[in-house]
């Protein structure tokens, strides 16, 4: 059942004063640093969280040394026991474009027209970027200026859980277990749940990432990842001198990843379509070094993937005698799709409210990672929701308000299914 109309409105306009508040604060995260929190201005907004959450209530509030917030929410009355379930976004925005000094901007009734930018005069939004803009004519839409991102990804997240805290807060009708929720630093530099506290986390029946893009959209896969690192070991001989005796490390490297199938690559493959990334190659005539990521959705592809690389190795062995390839492969994340099979209900509740809050059910499979991967591996099941920022980590990210206020929903209806009273 969908929510009242009272309500809808009420949290359309928290949701959304919610995003305009955070997205002020600079939150770009950095993988150059190498500290927890990657960037000291995560913690500002971490701070204003926890003052927020205070005067909503919460209770075992953390904002800890890493940047991590956290904190829970009482059942409603008579629902002490029913499962506790968590609420998680990322407070950091993508390193890929500035996050400072962001001045947002609403296009109100947005008529299907390029959206311009009054930084940058040259940048534009349309329907060829983003098709999905000819479903939102009619809507309010929110945009960067043109010289910064927006931050939509994921402070819309966040925007959403503390509208949901504060409709449940104001409508007891509105009936939910416990509920905990968590927002994280660093997800953008692939280290989210470095510091997280499982033992806390694990307490709870399942979590939601609030982090997917399009209004409707519900993602319970993401690829299988591996991570490969080679060092070519050569022989350098004085090039005047060097017939049969050199072997140019730089020089066979290109050689050996010349041997990858092209139709592999990320230029040539999309939708459930693995591949092997080459991404730094260097070196000279001694030694040389790349590295590589290779990724798919079924394992077994990323196996077969990994073999080929070996046999290659061996073979370049036995072409160039005197060289030596090291090759490593590490394992960075599974799909989640591998624990969340075991539990159909924790997803059957998110696609049944999404279509109770009036949207189309978008089911996708994410091209990358999640934080709720890597989560579903350490043993908290936890599938991804959208958030509603579309083009994210650029300058033409937007969001329309409609996605905010549905996100919320969303989280609402979801609690409230978990509490069987639809
Ligand atoms: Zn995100």
């Amino acid at each position: 059942m969908a929510l009242s109309e009272d309500i809808q409105n009420f949290i359309h306009e928290i949701a959304l004063e919610n995003f305009l508040r955070y997205l002020q604060i600079e939150t770009t995260s950095s993988e150059k640093t190498g500290t927890h929190p990657s960037t000291p201005e995560q913690l500002d907004l971490g701070k204003l969280l926890k003052e927020e959450l205070t005067k909503l209530g919460l209770e075992n509030i953390i904002h800890d040394e890493f940047g991590y917030v956290y904190a829970d929410l009482k059942a409603s009355e008579g629902y002490e026991n029913a499962p506790s379930i968590g609420f998680i976004a990322h407070m950091d925005t993508s390193p890929a474009a500035s996050g400072k000094n962001v001045k947002y901007i609403i296009h109100e009734k947005y008529d299907g027209s390029t959206i311009t930018f009054p930084k940058d005069e040259k940048l534009t939004i349309t329907i060829k970027d983003s098709p999905e803009l000819t479903k939102m004519i009619g809507l309010d839409i929110i945009t960067a200026s043109g010289d910064t991102l927006l931050g939509a990804d994921d402070k819309a997240g966040i925007a959403e859980i503390m509208a949901a805290l504060t409709a449940w807060k104001k409508y007891s009708e509105l009936k939910h277990g416990p509920i905990t929720v968590c927002f994280t630093p660093d997800e953008e530099i692939g280290e989210g749940t470095e510091k997280i506290d499982m033992e806390r986390l694990n307490q709870l029946k399942c979590a939601y990432t609030m982090d997917g893009g399009e209004m409707g959209e519900l993602e319970t896969e993401c690829f299988d990842a591996w991570k490969a690192e080679f060092e070519f070991i050569g022989l350098s001989v004085h090039p005047g001198y060097a017939k049969d005796k050199m072997i140019n490390a730089i020089s066979v490297a290109s050689r050996f990843f010349s041997q990858i199938p092209e139709k592999e690559t990320p230029e040539q493959t999309e939708n459930r379509e693995g591949f092997y990334h080459l991404y730094d190659l260097s070196g000279g005539e001694e030694k040389a070094s790349a590295k590589m990521i290779i990724r798919d959705f079924e394992v077994e592809n990323n196996k077969r993937r990994m073999d080929y690389l070996k046999s290659l190795k061996d073979t370049f062995e036995n072409q160039y005698k005197g060289l030596e390839i090291k090759a490593k492969f590490t394992h960075s994340y599974e799909n989640m799709n591998t624990f969340l099979i075991d539990y159909p209900e924790i997803v059957k509740k998110a696609e049944k409210v999404i279509l109770d809050a009036g949207l189309e059910l978008i089911r996708t499979a994410i091209r990358g990672g999640t934080d709720g991967a890597r989560l579903s591996a350490r043993g908290l099941p936890t599938p991804n929701i959208f958030a509603g920022g579309m083009l994210f980590h650029s300058r033409k990210e937007y969001i329309p308000t409609l996605a905010l206020q549905k996100a919320t929903e969303v989280i609402l209806l979801i609690a409230r299914n978990w509490v069987n009273e639809d």
